[in-house]
């Protein structure tokens, strides 16, 4: 078709869909974009239409052309499993808002001792002053987790790989023992996207995404989405019509830009994240290095078996040295940026330590360790750029 639009009727590969999806090029007059839509109110023609809600829009936070461009490309992402996607101000707003929606006083949630350490104040916070109860558990559990469920359990919570540490969960595994307990399964799917994780398509109910990171993929826009199946979708569209969450129509635009340009970024990710992560393991400072692409990682048979890529993020142990040294190492990149996040396509590094806040396992790695991204410079100058933190850290 010559608009380049595609309307479901022919099977695409995933890259075409990225490009294709969303687009109505006669709704935008000829435009490949969709407007970005600065709105609340919203017309009514007829006093009829006004008391029947009637219009293909209400208001503005219900909805508009933008958003309504980034859910159908969202929702062909996802594949058949994806019943409705719904749009956050940011990650951690798409995991709080999705928690809300699925419980209720009474009710008890298993949460991977992995999980994004914001998602743990959530449910340490806010989900036990309003009655719900959490069990952590070790990501590594697999079928095992089956001994945890009580009659009261509605949900489990889990990130494959975990983002700071990076042990990979068993998430068939997991689903099937939660749904054999009528428990749902909720995965915060912002290391693979699902362009390398088919998280619906492996039995997870709820596939969230902080599209703060690979969707935006420029670290510009703070973002989250939530992809639901038939099942749980009604109480995900209900809870953020109850709580008013939504987000900026730029911000929406630019996750839409993201989406274009996601495949070819995330294959870039995945070599030169893939390229450093094998250069590090070679080095004489190092003790090991976790990323579950590496054949060596405790995690690789899974992510063999359940991803069909690897991101940019993952995390080296360093053999046993001073503070102050790792300090050293910091201090004297010039390519590798200090900052939260990642995603974009800038390399940061951060040191990390999850033993404080760890109660189902005990996080204990053999030394200091980093959390590195990698982003789309030159490996070749990114390599240089550690050398020069390990000649540092000799120096120290
Ligand atoms: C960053 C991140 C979040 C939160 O996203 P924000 O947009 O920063 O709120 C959630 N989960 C994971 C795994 C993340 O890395």
């Amino acid at each position: 078709m010559s608009t380049g639009d595609h309307e479901r009727t022919i099977p695409l590969k995933t890259e075409t869909t990225l490009v294709t999806a969303g687009r109505d090029t006669k709704a935008q007059k000829g435009f490949v974009n969709p407007p970005v839509v600065h709105g609340s109110t919203v017309l009514y023609a007829t006093a009829d239409d006004l008391h029947a809600h009637r219009g293909e829009y209400q208001y503005g936070r219900h909805g508009s052309p933008t958003t309504k461009a980034l859910q159908q490309a969202l929702m062909a992402l996802e594949g058949p499993q994806c019943a409705g996607v719904g749009i956050a101000p940011s990650g951690l707003a798409a995991i709080t808002t999705t928690l809300l929606a699925v419980l209720k006083a009474g009710d008890h949630l298993l949460v991977c001792d992995n999980v994004y350490r914001p998602s743990r104040n959530f449910c340490n916070g806010m989900l036990a002053r309003y009655g719900v109860e959490t069990t952590y558990f070790d990501p590594l559990i697999g079928s095992a987790i089956t001994s945890l469920f009580k009659p009261n359990t509605k949900a489990v919570l889990i990130e494959a790989p975990g983002s700071q540490s990076f042990e990979m969960p068993d998430v068939p595994a997991i689903a099937s023992a939660a749904h054999s307990h009528g428990a749902i399964v909720i995965d915060d799917n912002t290391w693979a996207t699902p362009l390398f994780h088919r998280s619906l398509e492996q039995g997870v109910d709820i596939s969230i995404q902080a599209a703060t990171k690979y969707i935006g993929g420029h670290s510009d826009i703070m973002f989250g989405t939530i992809s639901a199946n038939a099942a749980t979708w009604p109480s995900v569209s209900d809870a953020i019509r109850f709580l008013g969450v939504c987000a900026g129509p730029d911000d929406v635009f630019l996750a839409i830009r993201g989406l274009r340009t996601l495949a070819v970024r995330l294959a870039q990710h995945h070599r030169s994240g893939l390229e450093m992560a094998q250069w590090l393991a070679k080095r004489p400072e190092v003790l090991r290095v976790l990323h579950p692409a590496l054949e060596t990682d405790p995690g690789h048979a899974i992510w063999k078996r359940d991803f069909t890529g690897a991101s940019g993020l993952f995390g080296v142990v360093l053999k046993p040295v001073p503070e102050a040294s790792v300090d050293a190492i910091l201090n004297s990149l010039e390519l590798f940026g200090m900052g939260y996040s990642w995603g974009g396509f800038e390399s940061l590094v951060i040191p990390f330590d999850c033993t404080s806040y760890r109660t189902a396992t005990k996080w204990a790695p053999g030394g200091p360790t980093l959390r590195l991204h990698i982003g789309l410079e030159n490996v070749e100058d990114l390599k240089a750029d550690l050398a020069r933190g390990f000649d540092a850290l000799r120096a120290g």
